[in-house]
């Protein structure tokens, strides 16, 4: 799905970048049994699903929240494919006014699924319309003005509105209230990445070899849509300075080659490690301040950089701010504590 929001070219990013819309077409899984690892979510969506399919009703309004690129879009595709309905897709920036909104919800199918990315972002004059939507399935519009206005109710399709975020702190208590079913995706386990990298290789005719996989899922940041990034660049490696089949020395010099370490750690990672570390002692920072010094948004440190580092345990987000952990100094080769004051000591 297109969105507004300018994508920074970082190969270790979450979001679509703009060349990679007929892959994730080709990559997506279309039924709950192709969609890999998430079993706690499949169950109970497949438990959902049926419930709603035997009595003959739309599934009940379900919010996937997680970081860019765990499968939220497909699950949503997924769904409306179980349950055989029609699903519309659009994004919270994208409706700008009711209008946008109410268009969609007058034209849906009975038990269609309309899909809204990002819906922190919805603006809330368009967000009220919503909620009747939600309970009610109908459109409350107000017409006219002052002591002519006049509340006309507009029924709509008995439908299932889905929505998705990587920011549930922004979305607010009255839109909150009317999602019934919240899923949470987690990053993923190295070996589920290890089947997505080999899934993805067999429909893209990429010869891969399992150490190959392994290396690509190891660096892949928990996250299917990196994976299968990471899978096509190291293909072109593979073919140009190679024979084309992927292995663990592929994998890993044309890994290396583009900036993305062992661990899975890109040069602004490091830098925000390396930050905290070097410029205020290990913490804790407030991340506005790392944000400064960076010269990136705060945003952009708290959605694209900071929840993988919390994950894999370098960073610990305490009340005071952030702090680097032992881990985090390890991987940099820099020494912690007593052995760091020691070793200022000697300059
Ligand atoms: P999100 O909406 O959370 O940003 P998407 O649903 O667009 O993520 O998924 C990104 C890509 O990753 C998709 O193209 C899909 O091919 C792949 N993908 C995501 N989850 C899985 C999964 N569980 N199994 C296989 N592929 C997956």
């Amino acid at each position: 799905m297109k969105k507004d929001k300018p994508t920074r070219e970082r190969i270790l990013s979450g979001e679509e970048l703009p060349d990679e819309e007929s892959y994730s077409v080709r990559l997506r899984p279309t039924t709950l049994a192709e969609f890999i690892d998430q079993e706690h979510v499949k169950e109970n969506l497949a438990i959902a699903i049926e419930a709603a399919k035997g009595r003959g009703e739309p599934l009940d309004h379900v919010l996937f929240y997680g970081p860019p690129g765990l499968g939220k879009t497909t699950l949503a595709q997924i769904i409306a494919a179980e349950m055989g309905a029609d699903i519309v897709g659009t994004s919270g920036p994208a409706l700008e006014r009711p209008g946008d909104l109410i268009g969609i919800l007058t034209n849906l199918e009975p038990r269609g699924v309309l899909f809204i990315d990002e819906i922190h972002r919805l603006p809330r004059v368009v967000e009220e319309y919503l909620y009747g939507a939600m309970e009610d399935y109908v459109v409350d519009f107000v017409q006219d003005k002052g002591p002519y206005a006049r509340s006309i109710k507009i029924p709509i399709s008995p439908c299932c509105i889905i929505g998705a975020t990587t920011r549930t702190g922004l979305i607010s208590a009255p839109l909150r209230e009317r999602f019934s079913i919240f899923h949470h995706l987690d990053f993923y386990p190295e070996d589920a990445l290890v089947r997505i990298v080999e899934r993805s290789a067999q429909i893209l005719a990429i010869p891969v070899e399992e150490n190959g996989a392994h290396e690509i899922a190891k660096r892949a940041r928990g996250t299917p849509r990196i994976a299968n990034r990471l899978l096509r660049r190291v293909r072109d490696y593979a073919q140009v300075r190679r024979d084309g089949v992927i292995d663990k020395q592929v994998a890993d010099e044309a890994l290396s080659k583009l900036g993305v370490d062992e661990r899975g750690l890109d040069d602004l990672d490091r830098k925000f490690l390396h930050i905290i570390v070097r410029q205020y002692g290990g913490g804790p920072v407030g991340v506005e301040a790392i944000a400064a010094t960076l010269n990136e948004q705060t945003d952009t440190l708290e959605e694209m950089v900071e929840p993988f580092l919390l994950k894999i345990g370098f960073v610990n987000r305490t009340p005071r701010g952030r702090q680097a952990t032992a881990v985090a100094y390890e991987h940099l080769g820099e020494a912690q504590g007593e052995d760091a004051d020691a070793q200022r000591r000697l300059f």
